[in-house]
């Protein structure tokens, strides 16, 4: 495979500098190893051929023997098309092509046999076949059985490349060049692995059904695998390369805190990941640990746990938030759970003062300030530290690789790092994104709470839902009305979100309305929402801003309009702000009454659970995991050309194990028998960030 990877493709027969130059630009195929990896989408049975009387309208594709007995250029410039009669022997149909047409017309020769391959559709009396696939019976392109659909480019179509081309390439590659296999024997063994140079033989040419199964198995397997490797390998060398403080001491801080402020016994859940932590800072190595848990699981007084550990050893600790709005939330609740203990916390944001901002740095520097909340503002080069040996990051996915690195440098070792997300990932992606962290799960939440209860309600159902909420603010509680808003700067949306608003204002003449959204100056979005807060407003209209952490626990209804704009996680974090009391809480989610069956399906996995991971996975395999990545807002390393996260887990877990035992038997990799292996690997995966340094 290695010489492969080094062949480029022009030296294909049949490709040549032009066409190379498209590949690689329209599909980044470079090297014969990249044509080989551009793997069919779907198969296509080759081997039944039919009569133009036997064609029907319903028919995806289409065979057919026979000769071209004429052939026409109609009409001029743009319209200008070549058509031509093409005969079974028995009955004609017409062929068109809109395209390539000099080339076409030069290339047909009248009364020659050929086989077309496309899709019929009936024109009158008259059969039609438009861009049909043309081959000589009996050459190579013209052969039975199943072939393969090619993922191809608009450009590339234009340019007269199809399926068909790649099919040909890939067979002439495999029948000239042999494909050395750089998996070791031992992992093609013990899982019971196709041989490589045969499952591209099958992949690109199926001999039958099982054989294809098998070959896919095979090459989903290899894609998994080298980047699991890559991954393992990177996770290893940084638990061994980067020194860590020692918290060894738990003292007075934790214990005080835990047998005098903790509000709550803690779930069986937070105290496994409470000593996950605790074995993590002990060890002398640098912690860079993922705590997921769904909405409301009680991520925030783990973190706080953690930072009781460092504050006992004489460290200070941070945590950081993704808006103001949540490290406020956070320098609340913390200063109000820790008040009996006397802890020493602030809160800085970008929009704390200068004096203020001052008398912070101070008591960093000196030592006196135990834990520091805020917002990005943290990682300012001014905000130094005399200690930290901490970082909480809160809903991690808001923040960038690199702002995360600069907490590195806080300190003359990297202090540990605790990261935490809400976003439910499911675990097949977060072993592949998250490969490197070590990943702890808070799968329980707190006992006592009502599941929410969700509906899917039409437009023309709205003044019984305005009823129903009404009767929960008239019981005191509170409620959010949230629109969609998927581009910030999208003056449409800012236009419904105040129609919205003052419908509502009518609607519910007794009670103050509050509104936040993206676009309004962070004084006024913290006054908007204080007032929410506050209990003082008892309906907020919000924009996805409220998306993230906010908790106030009196707001029993949501009502989410527009829901089927929505993807299903982003629908589960919003739902997540109410059922935090313990009230009976409902989210009501609103489309109009038109909506496809599909989408109507989708809603529906809402209204059946409140399973965050359920939500995720239904969502990743509805959408796939581009998009739900694309809420994480972190690109993801790698391009899969076959394997799926949404429906491989299964081959994923096993393709790590696979890795893991490589690197047991080899830590760095450095055996002989592994060059051909790391060479692969390092072409395959080398595309990666450097996920070692994600936090
Ligand atoms: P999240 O994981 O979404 O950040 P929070 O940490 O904000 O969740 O916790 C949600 C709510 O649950 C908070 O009001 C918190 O005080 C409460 N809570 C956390 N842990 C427990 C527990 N073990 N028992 C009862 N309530 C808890
Ligand atoms: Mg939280």
């Amino acid at each position: 495979m290695n010489s492969l990877l080094q062949l480029d493709v022009k030296y294909v027969k049949g490709i040549g500098p032009k066409k190379a130059e498209l590949l690689a630009a329209e599909l980044g195929i470079r090297s014969a190893a990249d044509l080989l990896r551009h793997f069919p989408n779907s198969y296509i049975d080759h081997s039944k051929s039919y009569s133009v009387c036997e064609l029907s309208g319903d028919m995806p594709y289409a065979r057919i023997h026979g000769k071209f007995v004429a052939l026409n250029v109609v009409g001029e410039g743009a319209k200008m098309r070549l058509t031509a009669t093409f005969t079974d022997g028995r009955r004609g149909m017409e062929i068109i092509w809109f395209r390539r047409i000099k080339q076409i017309r030069e290339q047909i020769r009248l009364g020659q046999e050929y086989v077309l391959f496309g899709k019929p559709t009936r024109y009158g009396p008259m059969w039609q076949m438009v861009h049909p696939e043309i081959d000589i019976p009996d050459s190579v392109g013209a052969q039975e059985g199943f072939r393969g659909v090619y993922p191809l480019t608009e450009r590339l179509r234009n340019r007269g490349i199809v399926s068909r081309n790649f099919f040909i390439w890939a067979q002439s590659v495999l029948s000239s060049h042999t494909v050395s296999d750089p998996m070791p024997q031992s992992v093609i063994r013990n899982f019971g692995l196709m041989p490589l140079e045969q499952a591209l033989k099958e992949i690109h040419m199926p001999s039958s059904a099982d054989m294809l199964e098998k070959a896919k198995y095979r090459l989903k397997f290899d894609e998994l695998y080298y980047i699991q490797l890559d991954i393992v390998k990177r996770s290893r060398e940084r638990h061994f390369s980067t020194e860590g403080y020692r918290f060894l001491r738990i003292a007075d801080w934790f214990n005080n805190f835990y047998n005098r402020c903790l509000p709550f016994p803690l779930t069986d859940a937070q105290k496994r990941v409470v000593k996950e932590i605790r074995a993590d800072v002990n060890t002398g190595r640098q912690m860079n640990r993922l705590v997921q848990g769904d909405v409301g699981c009680g991520k925030t007084i783990v973190a706080l746990m953690a930072m009781l550990m460092a504050i006992d050893n004489g460290f200070q600790a941070c945590l950081m938030a993704p808006t103001e709005i949540l490290a406020t939330q956070h320098f609340e609740s913390l200063s109000a759970l820790t008040a009996p203990i006397g802890l020493n916390i602030e809160l800085l944001t970008g929009s704390t003062r200068t004096a203020r901002r001052k008398q912070i740095h101070e008591s960093l520097r000196n030592g006196s300030l135990h834990i520091l909340i805020g917002t990005h503002a943290l990682i300012e080069d001014t905000v130094e530290f005399a200690n930290l040996g901490l970082a909480v990051i809160d809903e991690q996915h808001r923040f960038g690789v690199a702002q995360r690195a600069k907490m590195w440098r806080k300190n003359n070792l990297p202090p540990h790092i605790l990261v935490m997300t809400a976003t439910p990932i499911p675990r097949t992606l977060a072993m592949t994104v998250y490969g490197d962290l070590d990943v702890s799960v808070i799968d329980q939440l707190p006992p006592g709470r009502k599941p929410v209860t969700t509906l899917l309600r039409y437009d023309n159902q709205r003044q019984g839902t305005y009823k129903a909420v009404y009767n929960q603010l008239r019981m005191g509680r509170q409620a959010y009305i949230v629109y969609p808003l998927i581009d910030e700067n999208e003056k449409l949306d800012l236009r419904s979100l105040q129609e919205g608003f003052e419908i509502i204002k009518q609607t519910f003449p007794d009670y103050q309305v509050a509104m936040v959204h993206g676009r309004m100056k962070p004084d006024e979005k913290d006054h908007q929402m204080q007032l929410f807060i506050s209990g003082e407003a008892r309906i907020l209209v919000a924009t996805t801003v409220i998306e993230v952490g906010v908790n106030v626990p009196n707001a029993s209804v949501m009502i989410i309009e527009n829901a089927e704009r929505f993807g299903l996680s982003q629908l589960h974090q919003l739902r997540g702000r109410v059922g935090r009391g313990a009230e009976q809480s409902y989210c009501v989610l609103m489309t109009k009454h038109q909506i496809a069956a599909e989408t109507r399906k989708r809603l529906e996995v809402m209204t059946a659970t409140t399973d965050g991971f359920v939500i995720a996975e239904a969502d990743m395999k509805l959408r796939g995991p581009g998009d739900i990545e694309g809420t994480m807002q972190s690109g993801m390393p790698f391009d899969l050309h076959i394997a799926s996260l949404a429906s491989d887990g299964q081959i994923l877990q096993l393709a790590r194990m696979a890795a893991e035992s490589v690197i047991d038997a080899d830590p760095q990799l450095c055996s002989p028998l592994h060059r051909d292996m790391v060479f692969y690997m390092t072409r395959i995966a080398g595309r990666n960030a450097d996920w070692s340094k994600i936090s």
